[in-house]
Parts: C-alpha cells; sequence; structure tokens
C-alpha cells in the first residue's frame, strides 16, 4: 500500500515515515524544496521513499499535480502545518495556512485520489480547548471537547492564532466530508506537546522544533538561571507515529478524533528527571525547586482519553522515558 503524506520534513512527519517504512508502506511524501527532499530521501535510504514537490500548501491547487502523479496511494495523511508561535502576522503566517492547507488537500483528493480509502488529518488538542481554557482546573476535556473560539479572537497572538489556526483547521475538515459523502472516511489525530528523540540524529540542530525544544532549552540555562514553568500534556513521538499508522489501518477509528496525552507535565518535572539521569550535567544546569512539579500542574484542566487509549490499545511512553531518549540524543550530537 502508497500512504501519501503531506509536510514530510516536519519533527513528527520524519517519524511517521520511518514507522511507515518500517512497516513496509510504500510513501510518497511532499516537501518544500528538493533539497529538503533529497535530504530527506539520503536519511531515509530506501526504495519505499519517494517525494514530491509543494512549495507552499495555502496556494490555491496547491496539491493538484503531487496528487495526481500518485494514483497509487490509497491512504492520506496531511501532517503539514504551520507550527510556531512567534509572529508579528498570525492570521497570515498561521490562520490562513492552515485552514486553506487543510481545504487543498482535501479538494485534491476529492479530484485525483480516486483510491484513497482513508484520510488522517494531523489535529491537535489545540482544537480541543484554547490556551486559556487548557490551563483552567475547573474545565474538563475528553475527545469531543473543541476549542471554540471564534476567528476574530484567534488573531490576538501567535499562541491564540496556533490554537485557532489547529481548531478551524480541524472542524473544515469535519464539515468537508459533511458537504462530500463519497470523500473517503476521516480521522483526526489530535496530540498534546509532543516530545521525544529526532527519527534521525543528524537533525538535532542547536534549536530543536517548538515543542521539543521546551526539554532542550533547559539544558542550555546555567546552574543560577531562573527558567519559566511551561505546563500542558506530554506525549513521545513515537506513540504520535505508531497512532497516525493504526488510525489508517483500523476499522474502529473511522470519524473519531484520537487524543494523544500520557499525562501532564511542568518544566519542574523535566529539570528533575535531567538532573536524576544525566550526572554531567549536574551542577552545569539549574535545579529549580525539585520535587514541586505535581504542584504546578494541579492549574491544569483535566482530561480524559480513556477512549482513545482503548481504542489504539498501545501503552504510552512515560514522561521519564521521553525525557531521557531526547537528552540523550542531544548530547550523543554535541559530543560529536
Ligand atoms: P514541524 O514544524 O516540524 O513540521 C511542520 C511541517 O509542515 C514541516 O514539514 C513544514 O515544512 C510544513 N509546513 C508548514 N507550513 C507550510 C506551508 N505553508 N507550506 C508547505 N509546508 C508547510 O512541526 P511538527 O512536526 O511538530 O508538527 C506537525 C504537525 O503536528 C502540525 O500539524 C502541528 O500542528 C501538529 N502538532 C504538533 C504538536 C507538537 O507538539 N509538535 C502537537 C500537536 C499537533 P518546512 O519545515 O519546510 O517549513
Amino acid at each position: 500500500r502508497t500512504v501519501f503524506l503531506t509536510g514530510a520534513t516536519g519533527f513528527i512527519a520524519q517519524n511517521i515515515v520511518k514507522t511507515l517504512i518500517e512497516s513496509d508502506y510504500n510513501v510518497v511524501g511532499t516537501v518544500r524544496t528538493e533539497a529538503k527532499g533529497d535530504h530527506l530521501t539520503k536519511l531515509l535510504n530506501s526504495e519505499k521513499f519517494k517525494y514530491e514537490i509543494v512549495p507552499d500548501i495555502s496556494v490555491d491547487g496547491a496539491f493538484d499535480e503531487a496528487l495526481s502523479k500518485h494514483p497509487e496511494a490509497t491512504v492520506l495523511l496531511h501532517t503539514a502545518s504551520p507550527f510556531f508561535y512567534d509572529t508579528t502576522d498570525p492570521e497570515n503566517d498561521l490562520v490562513l495556512p492552515a485552514i486553506r492547507g487543510t481545504k487543498n488537500i482535501m479538494k485534491a483528493v476529492t479530484k485525483f485520489g480516486k483510491n484513497i480509502e482513508r484520510f488522517v488529518i494531523t489535529s491537535s488538542d489545540a482544537a480541543i480547548y484554547s490556551a486559556e481554557d487548557e490551563q483552567d482546573a475547573t474545565k474538563s476535556f475528553d475527545e469531543l471537547s473543541w476549542n471554540n473560539i471564534t476567528y476574530e479572537e484567534s488573531l490576538t497572538d501567535g499562541v491564540t492564532a496556533y490554537y485557532g489556526a489547529k481548531s478551524f483547521a480541524e472542524k473544515a475538515a469535519w464539515e468537508y466530508i459533511e458537504k462530500n459523502p463519497g470523500f473517503p472516511a476521516l480521522t483526526a489525530v489530535n496530540p498534546v506537546y509532543v516530545f521525544g528523540p529526532q527519527a534521525f540524529d543528524s537533525e538535532v540542530k542547536d534549536v530543536l522544533n517548538v515543542s521539543n525544544e521546551l526539554i532542550n532549552s533547559l539544558i542550555n540555562l546555567g546552574p543560577n538561571d531562573k527558567f519559566e514553568i511551561d505546563k500542558g500534556g506530554f506525549v513521545d513521538v513515537r506513540d504520535v507515529a505508531k497512532a497516525h499508522v493504526l488510525a489508517f489501518e483500523k476499522e474502529e477509528t473511522i470519524g473519531k478524533r484520537l487524543f494523544l496525552t500520557n499525562g501532564q507535565f511542568s518544566s519542574q518535572m523535566m529539570i528533575d528527571i535531567i538532573n536524576e539521569n544525566f550526572p554531567e550535567l549536574k551542577g552545569k544546569i539549574p535545579v529549580g525547586e525539585p520535587g514541586t512539579g505535581p504542584e504546578h500542574i494541579k492549574s491544569l484542566g483535566r482530561v480524559d482519553n480513556s477512549k482513545t487509549k482503548q481504542l489504539l490499545g498501545f501503552e504510552f511512553s512515560s514522561l521519564d522515558k521521553i525525557v531521557v531518549d531526547t537528552i540523550k540524543q542531544v548530547l550523543a550530537k554535541k559530543s560529536k
């Protein structure tokens, strides 16, 4: 079987492609430039991977040519979407590309994806709750919850816009299948903060992708530096990759949202794990206030993803394993 995947160079996507190839799927990935495609091809080193160039997902008809060349594709994974918070133009940098990218790939499937049977969209917990509600301990969320932020509200700043963008894009996908009854079966994957190793050691850069940089930035601090306490949900990128595969392999996931989380973290928990597991960093990085992490996360909204865990049927990795594996890979790169 052939899987057509958008945004193949991304942190999560590279892990998905690796998992797909290990499971014997052929993959056609979209990338923005030939240089990026050639780079990924070299890393994957597999005949099972091919790429097509799609420079900008938000341009009308962006995917038409790429998808029309691959009638053999039976599965579509849409992961490409801007993920950063730092912008002075949230509407054009985050909101519009997320919505247009989703509509463009769905229209391309209608026109050219005649053999596509399953469509999986990489959504986010940002489509489940707003940035504000996520931090509200009186609220509870599950697979059926929605971030109902308005378009106007979403344009306030980068973080709010990212949350809005993901909820508008996922809503656009469900609306599209309602209006187009012949469309392939849709499943959404809604991860919380995704952490864990890059699919390839060589992809470790001084600054990592947005989510992993929350961990990486901690080891770049000096022993007396203060750090901001970030908190939220966590899940391992390797579990997220596995969930994308099960999302289209299983029948029971059709029409569902898979809320991927294995609990909540605070930066203090991460620094505690790093200090406990990497003696070589002791005294070089902050300790903060060890053991206070569980106190921090009491202020977060409650989440229940038991339906998702039951549907997927595998155990998610612990925060300890995720942080240790992420830092190990970073330190190995630094020692080279
Ligand atoms: P990355 O930034 O690593 O990947 C994003 C991918 O989308 C890249 O391949 C990027 O290409 C591509 N892309 C972005 N904008 C455009 C555009 N306008 N035109 C063409 N390609 C574009 O992020 P992640 O891997 O972390 O995120 C992947 C998906 O997962 C996103 O949909 C994100 O919203 C979602 N997600 C991520 C979470 C996380 O914690 N990491 C949590 C929940 C959801 P290029 O690199 O060339 O710019």
